[in-house]
């Protein structure tokens, strides 16, 4: 009679990705004009639009109510309502998180 062999699993270590409160810049909603910090260049940020928790909760709200309308897409396609990320357009590194707290 046979023991099963349980599968050996390396166990995995806790996420690299650990949230370091660096010195992110302060940023908005709109692409800015700053000096990357990495490259000391004078540049305007390279926004990146991705969807947040905000953005989630607005589909859900909008299926709730108007799930025949199908508009329960829409905030994915709605700006106000996401994320904005910022990466410098020379050097590409990432400088900072615009996070949407409300909806409007
Ligand atoms: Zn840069």
């Amino acid at each position: 009679m046979f023991v099963e062999n349980n599968s050996y699993r390396p166990i995995e270590q806790g996420s690299n990705a650990v949230s370091i409160d660096m010195d992110l810049l302060q940023v908005g909603s709109e692409p800015v004009g700053l000096r990357c910090p990495y490259c000391q260049e004078d540049v305007m940020t390279r926004a990146n639009y991705v969807r947040g928790r905000l953005t989630h909760l607005v589909a859900a709200v909008l299926a709730i109510f108007c799930w025949a309308l199908c508009c329960c897409l829409v905030p994915y396609a709605v700006k106000r309502w996401k994320n904005v990320e910022h990466y410098c357009p020379r050097c590409h590194r990432f400088l900072g998180v615009y996070t949407r707290s409300s909806i409007i």
